[in-house]
């Protein structure tokens, strides 16, 4: 039989690499990044693995973001935190790196080096009307 390899932050869940984990519950776990943004940078990861938004059960992805906002709370609440940035990476092309679904807590203060600012790209004559088709059809 063919054996899946255990992601890292399954091994930090069974405690076989260490982290500095700062919540727990039945169904996840968060720890801190251990190369964060800002100081306090946590990730919130669930127990039974799954890769992203493409294969995770809608449940347990509504619970890491119930966790996401314990979390930033708590960073707040700490005074780690004026604002925090709640970020997902799905696939590869949006920059995941480790495929065991994680919710990023990222705390934000006035001037701290962070920046997620692109530029956009405006829509064509039309062009808004078409992909809003696109989508409310493959939403059903
Ligand atoms: P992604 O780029 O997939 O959204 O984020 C993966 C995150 O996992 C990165 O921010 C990276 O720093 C973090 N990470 C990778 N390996 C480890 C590890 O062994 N321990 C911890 N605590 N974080 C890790």
């Amino acid at each position: 039989m063919n054996q899946v390899e255990k992601s890292i932050f399954s091994q930090i869940i069974d405690r076989e690499l260490p982290a500095q984990i700062v919540y727990e519950d039945e169904n996840t776990i968060a720890f801190l990044d251990i190369n964060p943004l800002t100081p306090g940078h946590t990730l919130v990861v669930p127990k039974k693995p799954f890769v992203n938004v493409f294969d995770g059960d809608e449940e347990i992805l509504g619970e890491m973001m119930q966790v996401g906002s314990k979390i930033a709370k708590a960073q707040k609440k700490a005074g780690l935190a004026e604002g925090v940035n709640l970020i997902m990476s799905n696939e590869t092309v949006a920059g995941q790196e480790v495929s065991h679904a994680h919710l990023h807590v990222i705390p934000r203060f006035t001037n701290d080096g962070v920046n997620f600012h692109n530029p956009s790209t405006p829509y064509q004559a039309g062009e808004a009307e078409e992909v809003c088709k696109q989508l409310t059809d493959a939403v059903k």
